[in-house]
C-alpha cells in the first residue's frame, strides 16, 4: 500500500528541485518504517526465489538508521529551517497513518542523518540519479586521498574495495566527495564543512596545511634571485 501520493511528490519536484532526491529518500524511509516496523529488514523486494539466500543477509531497518549521527541542533539556523522546511514537505505528502507518532523534528533530523550519511548514485555526465544509504559504510571516515572507494551500484549493499595497498593498522578510508588535484585545501575544506560539518585533517590536508608557507618562501626566493 503507498503511503504517499506521488502526484504531489511531482509537485514538490517543482517547489524543491534541489532537495528532491532528499526528500525522496526520507519518504522511502519512513514509507519502510510503516510497513516493516523500527527493526524490519528495508531492503528493495525480494523475488522469493532469492528467499532463502536474502534471508541470511542482514538488511538495514529504520533503527540502523535512526543510530547514525545527525540532528538539526547541529546545523546553523538558517539551514535548519530550511530542513524544518522539507520536513513540512514530506508531512504534506505522507497519509496521515504513517507519521501519526512522529513530529516534525524527528523528520527534520532524519533529513540530518540522510545529508551527513547518504551517498549519491551518478550518471556519466554528474547528474545525481539517487540517494543511498548504507548505515554500516557511514562509519568509514573521509579522506582527500582515500585508500578505498565506495560502489553504489548494488542496491542493496554498498561494497568497499581496497584502491591501494593498505598496511596492517592503516585506517581505511573513502572519500564523501572526489576531489581533483587542482581542488586546492581551501576548496576542499569549504566543500566538506558545508556539506558534512567538519575540517578535514586528512594527510592531504594536513600536507597542504603546511605548504602555503614553503611555497610562499620559495616564491619570496625566486624574486630575489
Ligand atoms: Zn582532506
Amino acid at each position: 500500500m503507498s503511503v504517499t501520493h506521488s502526484k504531489k511528490i511531482s509537485k514538490l519536484a517543482q517547489s524543491f528541485p534541489d532537495d528532491i532526491n532528499e526528500i525522496r529518500a526520507v519518504i522511502s524511509i519512513l514509507s519502510n518504517r510503516h510497513a516493516f516496523g523500527h527493526s524490519g529488514a528495508v531492503g528493495p523486494k525480494i523475488p522469493e526465489s532469492e528467499g532463502d539466500k536474502v534471508n541470511k543477509v542482514h538488511y538495514p531497518c529504520f533503527d540502523d538508521f535512526n543510530r547514525l549521527i545527525g540532528s538539526v541542533d547541529i546545523f546553523p539556523p538558517d539551514r535548519k529551517k530550511h530542513l524544518l522546511l522539507l520536513a513540512q514537505a514530506v508531512f504534506s505528502v505522507m497519509e496521515p497513518s504513517s507519521i501519526e507518532d512522529i513530529t516534525l523534528l524527528f523528520v527534520a533530523n532524519l533529513f540530518c542523518k540522510e545529508r551527513l550519511n547518504s551517498f549519491g548514485q551518478w550518471s556519466h555526465k554528474g547528474d545525481c540519479l539517487a540517494i543511498v544509504i548504507y548505515p554500516s559504510c557511514s562509519f568509514y571516515n573521509h579522506s582527500c586521498l582515500p585508500n578505498a572507494q565506495l560502489s553504489t551500484e548494488d542496491q542493496r549493499n554498498g561494497i568497499i574495495t581496497c584502491t591501494k595497498a593498505i598496511k596492517a593498522g592503516e585506517e581505511v578510508n573513502i572519500a564523501y566527495s572526489y576531489f581533483n588535484d587542482s581542488d586546492n585545501l581551501e576548496h576542499r575544506r569549504e566543500y566538506l564543512s558545508w556539506s558534512y560539518l567538519f575540517t578535514c585533517r586528512c594527510s592531504r590536508c594536513s600536507q597542504e596545511e603546511k605548504e602555503p608557507a614553503v611555497q610562499k618562501e620559495d616564491k619570496k626566493t625566486q624574486k630575489r634571485s
